[in-house]
């Protein structure tokens, strides 16, 4: 067996418990996992892990990549690099961009951007509004398609048309179209109706502010989250199309897909850093409009901790979202006008190994969230997700002592802010290999555009 490069040292995160073992990568792949003392390929360049973990790449399956349309904000390049410096060696773009991604055309377009410009590995998640581009796009090497239960009223961003809906009948015709091919149906929950009535009472009294927005999207407990998950999961049922739910932040809503999965339901969510990380009450008033995407009241917050920690939220997903300061300066007068979410993909898994110093969450846990679960769910668990024989060479190397100050100085987003900015966690990303290869290296993004590839396993 020819060694291209060993990784020695470290702890290594497997599915079955951590093992000091020394990686041998070759041809991309994991070659074996081996005792130090053994010194099998050990004319091959070493990276030295002693101390640090070697941890599966994440696999990130909700990313605003803003490439096509809004470069201005971001691309797949800049999207890309702070992947590789977050350990995240996998993403999944999302297609409310411009042109939206409705079609077998433009899903080919933006495949050729991401094989042009993606550092790590990369699939695209179409939106699914029409059957017939649905068939012709369910052929392809997607994992997954995307919906927003939305459609805007009076803003083309950021739900381009195409890529919301929020009848049901649509909803039912589009998952039993998608139940027919092997890909998961990933929907952005909301129920427009009840949100038109409450925005409206806010708007008509004025409180076009952060925390009005914050107020009315949490409104009632957060009805507008529980409402609309409640009908995809009676949907999916109806249909026995594969779905996974985004932005999980209600209590009512996690024992909602508690027991449909004890129903059989083949239910999947995820929770994005910010439900975990942001977005406290603190933040809306501090950071305003740079901290939403949503408010998550501490008791719904402890829900999504509590779902996380018992795999009823399967997985950890960025939602990373970016925007210039101008689109978010806005905010402070008038919210509903500012453009919500916040980049993300950075620092999440750093922010992960934090709350494990922290005792919020086992690293094992931590890691079948990020890598494991993505992979699983999608369809990539014979190539990634884990560190094992066989397996793509898509492996972190984290320090989980080392404690350090998120700033904005190091943010690698074209939006050039992150809402961490100030904050000290201990957990960091030394280095990032996809496939193999390295991506980020001893702190520095060292991968290319274009050494990329598609992420998608057959059969
Ligand atoms: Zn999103």
């Amino acid at each position: 067996m020819a060694v291209d490069r060993r990784i020695t040292g470290g702890t290594v995160v497997t599915p079955s418990g951590s093992v000091q073992a020394d990686v041998l990568i070759a041809d991309g792949r994991v070659a074996g996992l081996v005792s130090p003392a053994l010194g099998l390929g050990s004319d091959a360049p070493a990276v030295d892990a002693t101390g640090k973990l070697v941890l599966p790449g994440m696999i990130d399956v909700h990313v605003h990549t803003r490439e096509p349309g809004y470069t201005h904000k971001e691309d797949i390049v800049t999207t890309t690099q702070q992947a590789a410096a977050g350990g995240v060696t996998t993403i999944f773009g999302m297609p409310n961009l411009a042109p939206p991604t409705t079609t077998l055309d433009t899903l080919n377009e933006v495949f050729d951007l991401y094989r042009e410009k993606s550092i790590v590995d990369w699939n695209h998640n179409p939106a699914a509004t029409d059957a017939g581009e649905v068939e012709k796009m369910g052929r392809t090497d997607i994992r997954a398609f995307k919906i927003y239960m939305v459609v805007d009223t009076g803003r083309t961003y950021p739900h381009p048309a195409g890529t919301g809906m929020h009848d049901h009948g649509h909803l039912l015709q589009m998952m039993d179209v998608i139940a027919e091919t092997d890909k998961r149906f990933i929907i952005h929950p909301h129920d427009q109706a009840l949100m038109d009535y409450i925005e409206g009472a806010y708007l008509a009294r004025g409180e076009n502010t952060p925390a009005g927005y914050a107020s009315a999207y949490a409104a009632r407990n957060g009805v507008i989250w529980d409402t609309a998950i409640d009908v995809i999961l009676r949907l999916a049922e109806a249909s026995n199309c594969p779905i996974h739910i985004a932005h999980m932040q209600t209590g009512r809503s996690i024992e909602a897909v508690r027991r449909a999965k004890a129903r059989g339901v083949d239910v999947t969510c995820e929770v994005n850093h910010w439900a975990l990380f942001l977005s406290t009450w603190h933040d809306v008033e501090t950071l305003g409009p740079y901290a939403l995407s949503y408010w998550v009241p501490d008791d719904a917050r402890e829900a999504v901790w509590d779902g996380l920690r018992d795999g009823t939220i399967d997985m950890i997903s960025s939602d990373h979202a970016p925007h210039t300061r101008e689109e978010k300066e806005i905010g402070w007068t008038e919210m509903w006008s500012s453009h919500t979410g916040t980049p993300g993909i950075q620092y999440y898994y750093p922010l992960m190994l934090d709350a494990v110093n922290r005792g919020l969450v086992t690293l094992e846990r931590a890691v079948d969230s990020a890598a494991f679960q993505p992979a699983k769910s999608f369809h990539l668990d014979s190539t990634k997700g884990r560190i094992a024989v066989g397996y793509d060479a898509d492996l972190v190397i984290a320090d989980p002592t080392e404690t350090w100050t998120i700033t904005n100085a190091e943010v690698l987003s074209r939006s050039g802010w992150t809402p961490y900015d100030g904050r000290t966690i201990t957990g960091r990303i030394d280095s990032t290999f996809v496939r193999g290869e390295p991506v980020f290296l001893d702190g520095t993004v060292v991968g290319q555009p274009g050494y990329g590839r598609i992420a998608a396993t057959a059969g």
